[in-house]
């Protein structure tokens, strides 16, 4: 577990967001794993999930809370949360800025339809060069696709792990672009869902919102958060 919390990026939001924006701006290459102890737990018991967290060619950001608490436990210090939701965003808006270009593969057929009304409406400069939903059942195709097609941000929806999965098999035939398994962003970004209140997200507690909203996902938060938990007391 220590191993993953070490490769994380730690220092603020705004500089990663900088950094994020530079490599967009300078055609390299990015990708973005964005963390929870979900992910940390697949990690760990999942060979591929494991070699693409420790893999240098990846930057691991802490996207729930329970990965900074988490190292603060451990002793390991990390500025603050970096939701993959406020990354999606960002790069929306820096890809209209830049005049780039974006593809979209992930969610569901209606939602992927309101995110790119959202986008045009929104980002006006940034290029839609693809949009499929994530019920596609060859998403390697689409992947083939996306390698024609060259965009400078690839966003990619499907949850953890399969998002990051699918990156990281494809991610060798890219010399350029920003990769990130966004989950439930596309949800939130067309409007589809609402993201938790701000004084949620300011107490630390967009979880618990989650949660509240969809009491489906407890099972998952307790395999996934409870468990990291239990083992980082260990
Ligand atoms: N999804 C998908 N194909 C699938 C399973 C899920 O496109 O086969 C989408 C789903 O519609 C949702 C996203 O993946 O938009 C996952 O959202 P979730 O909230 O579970 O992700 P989290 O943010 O919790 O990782």
């Amino acid at each position: 577990m220590i191993r993953f919390f070490n490769k994380l990026y730690k220092e603020s939001r705004e500089d990663f967001l900088s950094i994020v924006r530079d490599n967009l701006s300078n055609d390299n290459r990015m990708f973005i794993v964005t963390a929870n102890p979900e992910a940390f737990m697949f990690g760990e018991k999942d060979s591929e999930v494991e070699k693409l967290l420790l893999d240098d060619a990846t930057t691991v950001v802490a996207d729930g809370i329970g990965i900074v608490k988490g190292g603060k436990k451990i002793g390991i210090d990390i500025a603050e949360r970096i939701p993959g939701v406020e990354i999606a965003e960002k790069l929306l808006k820096y890809g209209s800025e830049l005049n780039k270009s974006v593809f979209f593969l992930g969610a569901k057929q209606e939602v992927i339809d309101a995110l790119c009304a959202v986008v045009e409406e929104k980002y006006p400069s940034l290029k839609i060069a693809g949009a499929v939903n994530g019920y596609t059942p060859d998403k390697d195709a689409v992947f083939e696709e996306i390698k024609s097609a060259k965009p400078d941000i690839v966003l990619v929806a499907l949850g953890i792990p399969a998002q990051e999965k699918l990156i990281y098999k494809h991610l060798k035939d890219f010399d350029k672009g920003i990769f990130v398994g966004v989950g439930g962003s596309f949800d939130v970004i067309s409007g589809t869902k609402a993201r938790a209140p701000k004084l949620f997200i300011k107490l630390n507690l967009e979880w618990l919102y989650r949660l509240l909203k969809e009491p489906s996902r407890i099972k998952r938060f307790y395999n996934s958060n409870v468990k990291f938990l239990l083992k980082l007391k260990k």
